[in-house]
């Protein structure tokens, strides 16, 4: 049987004692503020068994990874209508470009580059009456913990600062793809981002997409199998911006990742893992987090492929 604790300890270990690469995430000031060094792993198998290691009690600012979630809220009531707003192609971009989107008439390549996360807060903004709250039970109900919640000093830091994504969201109003007010879209999408979240609860929430749409302890189900498996694919083409290739080709699972250094990544049936390093490579992706998945598919040979 594999020794699941031991592999992701050797390797957690083995990266720490390398040299490690990138920078925080300085364009939000705030988290600017954590400490780069943290590490910490948490994996959660579909047939109940855990496995952590390092720092995995430690919460980080959740950013682009609840663009999965937020896309599984909209999906789940719009069904394929929500493609009329945005598409399912990877862009071979980093997440913030506002170039092709004028060129594409303002519908965002995919849902994960930001233009497309804000065009799904919009929608989300029309078929939910409270938006956040939806959000924040759906985590809350994923992960077993009721005491997520938003870090309003991130989002804040962020409003001060997220010039692009004013960009971006001024763009798609000006092309006819945002129907709400640009400010709150703006402030809803900066208040998902900055949801504060360990190892532990991401490894959880994500288990869904593992188990064909469904917690499982079977109380939840958010999305039905076809729909997990398009989620799915869609993490596999478009989670990592302008590495989602590189992601495919070494790690070999649908994953997303996000600028708080958090990534998570899941294999349908098995499990989930989330990994938490702050320092990002040039693509915006955890330096370390990258490295340490590419090692854990390869030593225990499990992958999508
Ligand atoms: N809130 C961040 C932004 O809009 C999310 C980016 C990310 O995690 N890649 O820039």
């Amino acid at each position: 049987m594999t020794n699941y604790q031991n592999i992701i300890k050797q390797i957690h270990g083995h990266l720490s004692l390398q040299k490690n690469y990138g920078e925080v995430a300085e364009y939000i000031p705030e988290l600017a503020q954590v400490n780069a060094e943290k590490f910490g792993v948490y994996l959660a198998m579909v047939d109940g068994q855990s496995y952590c290691v390092g720092d995995w009690q430690d919460s980080f600012s959740m950013q682009s990874i609840v663009k999965v979630l937020l896309l599984s809220l909209a999906y789940t009531k719009l069904g394929g209508r929500l493609w009329q707003r945005v598409g399912v192609e990877p862009s071979g971009t980093p997440f913030n470009l506002l170039g092709i989107l004028e060129n594409d008439n303002g519908i965002p390549r995919n849902p994960f580059s930001n233009a497309g996360a804000i065009v799904v807060c919009d929608v989300l903004m029309d078929l939910y009456e409270d938006p956040r709250q939806a959000l924040l039970q759906l985590v809350r109900e994923l992960s077993g913990d009721n005491f997520i919640q938003f870090n309003k000093q991130v989002a804040e830091s962020e409003k001060t600062e997220g010039y692009r994504n004013v960009a971006l969201i001024n763009l798609m109003k000006s092309l006819g793809n945002i129907y709400n007010d640009v400010d709150e879209v703006l402030d809803l999408y900066f208040d998902c981002c900055s949801i504060a979240i360990n190892c532990e609860q991401l490894a959880k929430t994500f288990l869904f997409l593992a188990n064909h749409g469904q917690t499982i302890d079977g109380h939840t189900r958010l999305l039905n199998p076809s729909q997990a498996k398009r989620i799915n694919a869609i993490m596999l083409t478009c989670g990592f911006y302008d590495e989602a290739g590189d992601f495919a080709y070494k790690v070999g699972l649908p994953g997303k990742s996000g600028v708080g250094g958090g990534i998570v990544a899941v294999l349908p049936e098995k499990y989930s893992i989330a990994v938490w390093s702050p320092r990002l490579n040039d693509k915006g992706n955890s330096y370390r987090g990258l490295k340490f998945l590419e090692q854990f598919t390869t030593d225990t040979q499990l992958s999508i492929f």
